[in-house]
C-alpha cells in the first residue's frame, strides 16, 4: 500500500502503530491511566482520502478519535531525541476508528484491541506533507473533529504527553523501526459515536487538511 504525498513522491507504508493515552484528558474520560498504549493496526486498515466506512462484524458503537499521524524516513532502535526527531519525514492528519464496543469487551477478557481497531477501513488518512516546517512547533498543529456539524474534538498537539519526537523515542525503545513505518500519536478529549447514516470531519487548519468519513 502506497500513501500519497501531497507536494512529493508516495511511500510505501510499512508497520503501522497507534498510541493510545497520549492526552491526560482522554485517558481520563476513558477512565484509563496515562501510561501509554501501543497497538499495531493492519496496512488494510488504511483508508487513503476517507469515504466510506463499514461497521466492523459484531459492532454498533463505531467511535472517532481525531489524530496527528507521522510518516517516518528512517528506522531505528533506542533512537536518542535528534535521530527520533530526524526520522520523522512526514505527517497526515487520520482517524483512528475504533469499534468501541468491541475494544470494551477485549480490554473485559484481556484480549488484544486487533478487531476493535484493524478493521478495513480503520483508519482513514490525509496525504503526507513534508514535516519540516512543523520541527519544533509540534505544538502549533491543531485537530478538530465533528460529526454532522458539531464540534467533538478540539485540542493542539501542545496537549500531547509525549510529542511526536518523544513518541518516535519510545517505540523505538519497544520495537525496531523502519522508514515507511505510520504512528497514529493519540487522540484528544471528546472521542465519541458516529452513527450509520452520519458524516465526521477531521480538520487540522495548520496542516491545511480536512478529512471526511460516512459511516454505513
Ligand atoms: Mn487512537
Amino acid at each position: 500500500m502506497h500513501l500519497p504525498g501531497r507536494d512529493g513522491p508516495s511511500r510505501e507504508v510499512g508497520t503501522i502503530y497507534g498510541l493510545g493515552r497520549n492526552f491526560a484528558a482522554h485517558a481520563a474520560e476513558m477512565r484509563a491511566t496515562t501510561e501509554p498504549v501501543v497497538f499495531i493496526m493492519p496496512r488494510s486498515a488504511l483508508l487513503p482520502g476517507g469515504g466510506r466506512v463499514r461497521l466492523p462484524e459484531g459492532s454498533t458503537e463505531l467511535h472517532h478519535e481525531v489524530e496527528l499521524v507521522l510518516a517516518l524516513g528512517r528506522g531505528g532502535a533506542n533512537l536518542g531525541p535528534e535521530a527520533a526527531d530526524a526520522a520523522i519525514e512526514s505527517l497526515a492528519l487520520g482517524l483512528d476508528l475504533t469499534a468501541r464496543d468491541l475494544q470494551a469487551e477485549a480490554k473485559k477478557k484481556g484480549a488484544p484491541w486487533a478487531r476493535s481497531k484493524g478493521f478495513a477501513g480503520a483508519a482513514p488518512i490525509s496525504p503526507l506533507q513534508d514535516a519540516t516546517a512543523f520541527r519544533g512547533r509540534w505544538g502549533e498543529i491543531d485537530l478538530r473533529c465533528t460529526v454532522e456539524g458539531t464540534l467533538r474534538q478540539q485540542a493542539t498537539c501542545a496537549e500531547m504527553i509525549h510529542d511526536p519526537p518523544a513518541v518516535v523515542a519510545l517505540l523505538s525503545r519497544w520495537f525496531l523501526l523502519e522508514p515507511g513505518d505510520l504512528i497514529f500519536t493519540g487522540t484528544p478529549a471528546g472521542v465519541g459515536p458516529i452513527r450509520p447514516g452520519q458524516r465526521a470531519t477531521a480538520v487540522s487548519r495548520a496542516l491545511g487538511e480536512e478529512l471526511r468519513v460516512e459511516v454505513t
